[in-house]
């Protein structure tokens, strides 16, 4: 299955990964009302890799790749930008929390609400793009508002320090420092 096609909200995540099935598809940004929040535009999509399977120890798991172009607020300037986020996966479903501690390090557990093994795949990857989503998101360089050049971090302190006084101060100690010797 190489196409990518619209991904299921719900899905059966017990009898994928008996069934060791790959889904590869899209969600859509608008079907994520938590990370919508912090979002500029959702009009964009996500592309999510799953693959479901069972491992040595009998657990049953899950492991991919939630990738997406979210534009969100730069935190200077104010201005919208594009925020690159792609991250892996590696779940494993339990029912409780005995279960999940016995998981080893490089699980997380994904808790089901019953024996059904029906989940919300949604959620799941939305808590993956939440959690990779950098704290403050800045420009590598901000548009400055007036003339469209871009503004560096040393041009503020440059101009803020007035350095045209200094050469004269500087010779007139010297001066002064010669005129004592004499
Ligand atoms: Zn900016």
């Amino acid at each position: 299955m190489s196409q990518y096609q619209h991904l299921p909200r719900q899905a059966d995540v017990l009898k994928l990964a008996q069934q060791a099935i790959e889904l590869s598809g899209t969600v859509k940004l608008a079907d994520l009302p938590r990370l919508r929040e912090l979002l500029e535009n959702d009009s964009g999509e996500v592309t999510v890799v799953l693959n479901f399977a069972q491992d040595e120890d009998r657990n049953r798991v899950v492991t991919g790749s939630v990738e997406a172009q979210l534009e969100v607020l730069c935190q200077r300037c104010l201005q919208s930008m594009t925020q690159h986020v792609a991250t892996t996966l590696s779940l494993a479903f339990v029912w409780d929390d005995i279960q999940a501690k016995a998981l080893p390090r490089h699980l997380d557990p994904v808790m089901l609400e019953d024996e059904s093994g029906y989940l919300d795949l949604y959620a799941v990857i939305e808590d993956e793009l939440l959690l990779s989503l950098p704290i403050t998101s800045l420009h590598e360089e901000c548009a400055s508002g007036e003339d469209g050049t871009p503004r560096q971090f040393g041009d503020i302190e440059e101009s803020g320090t007035d350095v045209t006084e200094n050469p004269f101060s500087a010779l007139e100690q010297v001066k002064n420092d010669l005129k004592k010797t004499r």
